[in-house]
Formats: C-alpha cells, structure tokens, sequence
C-alpha cells in the first residue's frame, strides 16, 4: 500500500519518533505549525475518521490518552494544548493515514482558518 503513515510505521520513511507502543506511534511534524506539533496514528491503517469501525474506540481513546500524556511530558497541558483530526479535503486532510495532531506551544486562534 502507497502510504506515507504506513511506511513511517515500518520504518522506511525516517521520522523523529516520540511514543511508540503495539498499536500507536507518535512523530514530530515535519512542517510543524506550532512550537509543539505531534502526530499521533494508529499503527492499523485507517484512511479517514469515517473508517473509524466501534472495533477501534478503545484505540481511538489510547490515541487520545498518548496526546495528553506528551502534553505534560512537553509541560504544555496545564497551558492549553489542540487536539485536531481533519477529515477529507476540505477540512485540509492531506495524508489518509488517520492521525490526531498535537499543537501546543502558542495561543491557537478560534475560529480555525
Ligand atoms: P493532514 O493535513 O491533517 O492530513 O496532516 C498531515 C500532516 O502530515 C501534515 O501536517 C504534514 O506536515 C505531515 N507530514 C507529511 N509527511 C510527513 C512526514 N514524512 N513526516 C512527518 N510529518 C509528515
Ligand atoms: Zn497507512
């Protein structure tokens, strides 16, 4: 399969890993759009929220949980911290590889652009 995600998984893509475990791993951006910019994937290949089967919720709530655990290893949780999964084009999603991005580090803006 033709994946960015799943090649950085298996280690053919290099990345700058951060957390890794049976079934999720977690990488810095590498086009980071704040101070702290983390990915945060399942190692099962899920191309979109929409593929999301009740089968992954516990792992969906792991992805969750590893985002607020590098939060406060990265001391920005007690400062505020975004959580953002984009889904399908318009919403900006470039890579079909689900993924939760971890920005922290600067006052986010509300309205997202
Ligand atoms: P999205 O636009 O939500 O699909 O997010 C994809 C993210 O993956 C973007 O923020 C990219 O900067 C990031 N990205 C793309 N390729 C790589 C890579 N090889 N290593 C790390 N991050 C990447
Ligand atoms: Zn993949």
């Amino acid at each position: 399969m033709d994946c960015m995600f799943c090649k950085i998984i298996q280690n053919k893509i290099p990345a700058k890993r951060v957390y890794e475990d049976d079934s999720i791993l977690a990488f810095e951006d590498v086009s980071p759009q704040a101070p702290v910019h983390i990915l945060i994937i399942p190692k099962k290949h899920i191309p979109t929220s929409l593929e999301i089967e009740e089968s992954d919720n516990e792992l969906i709530g792991r992805m969750v949980q590893v985002a607020n655990r590098i939060a406060t290893d990265r001391e920005v949780a007690g400062r505020g911290f975004r959580i953002v999964m984009n889904c399908n084009r318009e919403a900006g999603q470039t890579v079909f590889h689900l993924h939760l991005h971890l920005l922290a580090g600067r006052a986010m803006h509300w309205p997202p652009g």
